[in-house]
C-alpha cells in the first residue's frame, strides 16, 4: 500500500539545537520550536506517517541514562501531541561513533527498521513518498543511502556559511520545520 512518511531528526528539527558536543539531559533543556505542534499537526492531517530518528551517544557516555532518555522523550511527545498521537515511533540510536553502530546516522539503520516494520522493501522507496528532515549532513547522508528525498533545515547545526565545504549537498533547504513542511505538502503524490 501507498505510504507517506516523514523521518525527522529530533535536536535543531524539533526542539532547540544544544550546540555541538552537546546534550539535551533535563526536561527544563529540551526548547521546542512554537511552529513544531501546527506543523507536524498538517503533515498527520495530511495522511504522513511521522518518526523520530536521533542520534543520543549521551546515553553510552553515561550522562544519561535510557529511562531518563525514554523519560524526557513522553515529555516531549506530550509538549508535542494535544489529545490524539502525533508521533508515529521514536528511534534512538545511542551509540558513539566509535561503536561504527549501523543504527548511528549517517548510517541508515535506523530507517531500515522503520521501513521493515511497515512492510516497504528498501528498493521500492521511490514508490512511496518519503522525506527525511534534519539540520546535520548526517541526516542527509542517511536519507542519501537509501535514496530518500532530504531537507536541511537551518534551524539547528548547520549554516549556508558552511556551504562550500559541505561534503554532501542536501536535496532541499529551508530555515526551519515549517517552511519545510510547507514545501512537502505542496508535493503531489507519485
Ligand atoms: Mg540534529
Ligand atoms: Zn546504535
Amino acid at each position: 500500500m501507498f505510504k507517506k512518511i516523514v523521518f525527522l531528526d529530533r535536536d535543531g528539527v524539533i526542539n532547540v539545537y544544544p550546540g555541538n558536543g552537546e546534550y539535551i539531559l533535563k526536561k527544563e533543556e529540551l526548547k521546542i520550536f512554537p511552529f513544531v505542534k501546527d506543523a507536524l499537526r498538517k503533515l498527520k492531517q495530511a495522511g504522513f506517517l511521522l518518526y523520530i530518528i536521533s542520534n543520543q551517544a549521551c546515553v553510552s557516555k553515561g550522562l544519561i541514562t535510557s529511562e531518563q532518555l525514554l523519560d524526557l522523550t513522553s515529555y516531549m511527545l506530550n509538549l508535542i501531541e494535544d489529545s490524539s498521537p502525533l508521533i508515529d515511533g521514536v528511534y534512538y540510536c545511542v551509540h558513539q561513533e566509535e561503536d561504527s553502530c549501523p543504527f548511528r546516522k549517517p548510517s541508515p539503520g535506523l530507517i531500515r527498521e522503520v521501513l521493515k516494520k511497515l512492510g516497504i522493501p528498501e528498493t521500492e522507496v521511490n514508490n512511496h513518498l518519503l522525506f527525511f528532515i534534519g539540520d546535520s549532513l548526517r541526516d542527509i547522508k542517511c536519507a542519501q543511502a537509501l535514496g530518500i528525498r532530504n531537507i536541511l533545515v537551518l534551524s539547528g547545526k548547520e549554516n549556508l556559511e558552511n556551504k562550500p565545504a559541505w561534503d554532501t549537498q542536501p536535496d532541499y533547504i529551508f530555515s526551519n520545520l515549517e517552511e519545510a513542511v510547507n514545501f512537502i505538502l505542496t508535493q503531489k503524490t507519485p
